[in-house]
């Protein structure tokens, strides 16, 4: 119930999927949350949902204005940051992404959200975590960052430097002695809407999604609670010693 008690997060991308789950989750474990995403369709909705004097901001983030304004907001209403969950993110696989056929405009499309955001968050969050308690950070990776992905590579590339990005903040901050722990997690294939594009609608999205399955060890999708669960401990002092490390969450798909 109170593994985060007090503490303030910012979870980005969290309208949707993996970000709106975690964002229950920390609230149901004690801690009030600045929800952010671009897709302010059901704002209002989702503050109720997570409750706990939790507030809604819309955000994107690969404008650095709009971090700074979701930063000083946290700020003046909260006085302080504890969490700061890097969750929003693209696949861009709505375009071509092979090596000798991507655009440069879609390259760039996913590398903004997916890793300047992740750099964004990290450089606007770290001033205020480090005037208080310190704080924890958790970068949403995945499991493309550790396997090539020949038809998605901005994606793939994006993935595996948020990954090593997230190594370098853990090591800078615990250099300067900050108290800031960040950490990625490698998440799976986890049912969200992510997926639709690629699953397609009726039979069709049967088909791909048992495909998805049989490539699964545990034959199973993952849920969003799945990676939800691993973030509160991340953010939570019960993971007090750990930095600069990784948690794949992925059904045994990257053991085979
Ligand atoms: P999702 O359901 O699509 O949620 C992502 C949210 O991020 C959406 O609300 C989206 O808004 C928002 N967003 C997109 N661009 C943004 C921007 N520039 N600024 C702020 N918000 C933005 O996807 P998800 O599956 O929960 O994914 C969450 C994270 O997990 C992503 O980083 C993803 O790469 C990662 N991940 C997911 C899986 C998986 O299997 N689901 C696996 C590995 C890693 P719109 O809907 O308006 O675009």
């Amino acid at each position: 119930m109170n593994r985060v008690k007090n503490k303030v997060a910012i979870i980005t991308g969290a309208a949707s999927g993996i970000g709106r789950a975690t964002a229950v989750k920390l609230a149901s474990e004690g801690a009030v949350v600045v929800i952010t995403d671009v897709d302010d369709r059901n704002a209002d909705g989702i503050s109720k949902e997570i409750g706990n004097g939790s507030i809604f901001i819309k955000h994107d983030v690969t404008q650095p204005s709009q971090w700074e304004a979701v930063i000083d907001l946290t700020s003046d209403r909260f006085g302080k940051l504890d969490i700061l969950v890097n969750c929003a993110g693209i696949t861009g696989i709505n375009a071509i992404q092979d090596p000798e056929n991507t655009s440069l405009d879609t390259w760039r499309a996913v590398m903004g959200v997916n890793l300047e955001g992740v750099f964004l968050g990290c450089k606007c969050a770290i001033p205020l975590m480090k005037q208080g308690d310190g704080g924890s950070i958790v970068n949403i990776s995945s499991y493309a960052a550790a396997i090539a992905t020949p038809m998605a590579i901005a994606y793939g590339a994006s993935k595996a430097s948020v990954r090593q990005f997230s190594q370098s903040v853990a090591l800078y901050c615990a250099q300067q002695g900050y108290k800031i722990r960040c950490n990625s997690i490698l998440p799976g294939a986890i049912l969200t809407p992510m997926w639709d594009e690629f699953l397609g609608k009726g039979r069709e999205r049967e088909k791909r999604s048992q495909e998805i399955t049989d490539d699964i060890p545990l034959g199973v999708w993952g849920e969003p609670d799945d990676i939800a669960y691993a973030v509160v401990y991340l953010a939570s002092d019960e993971s007090k010693f750990v930095t600069g490390t990784e948690l794949i969450i992925d059904g045994g798909q990257s053991a085979q």
